[in-house]
């Protein structure tokens, strides 16, 4: 427990590297054999990209580390429940346990939706542990949003290059 805690605490990390720079702030990394061989944090916006969440970009830089598709020795540890792409990439890149920190019931699927990571049909399942740090890691999301709401008047006068508020109907629990 203590460890999976050190982890997601740089996953945490992470995620305020996101929210630093006015993404969702969203953080994963991978380890292997105790080591951090993978980093990634929401790029959505900066990026203009969809496929660059979090755990996208750590098992990227995973793989590149190893120079192999297959994680098989890793564990992915990352902010919020993983959604349809990332589960998807987890299975495809073979990584046997995925730790979260806290649910995502609107788009959530590696448990709340749906869970891609223990489907019996695919030829690769993973173990799950949800909840670790929990707390602080929907807080972060939490008060990202809050902030976003009080910006909304910055918003109008075009301080704030995006469409925050749709995002936040998106996130919004
Ligand atoms: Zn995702």
């Amino acid at each position: 427990m203590m460890k999976h805690e050190f982890f997601m605490k740089q996953a945490l990390a992470e995620a305020r590297k996101a929210e630093a720079i006015g993404e969702v702030p969203i953080g994963a990394v991978v380890v292997h054999q105790g080591e951090v061989i993978g980093r990634g944090h929401n790029l959505r916006e900066t990026e203009q990209n969809p496929t660059y969440h979090a755990e996208m970009i750590a098992i990227n830089e995973a793989a590149a580390h190893l120079g192999s598709w297959r994680l098989e020795d890793c564990i992915i540890y990352v902010t919020l429940e993983p959604c349809v792409m990332c589960a998807g990439a987890i299975v495809m890149s073979r990584i046997p346990v995925v730790v979260y920190g806290a649910t995502d019931p609107k788009g959530g699927c590696s448990g709340s939706l749906m869970n891609l990571l223990t489907e019996q049909r695919f030829n690769h399942r993973a173990t799950v542990i949800k909840g670790i740090c929990q707390e602080e890691c929907s807080m972060i999301l939490t008060a990202f949003f809050r902030n976003i709401r009080k910006n909304k008047v910055a918003r109008h006068k075009g301080v704030v290059k995006w469409d925050m508020a749709a995002k936040e109907e998106e996130m919004k629990e």
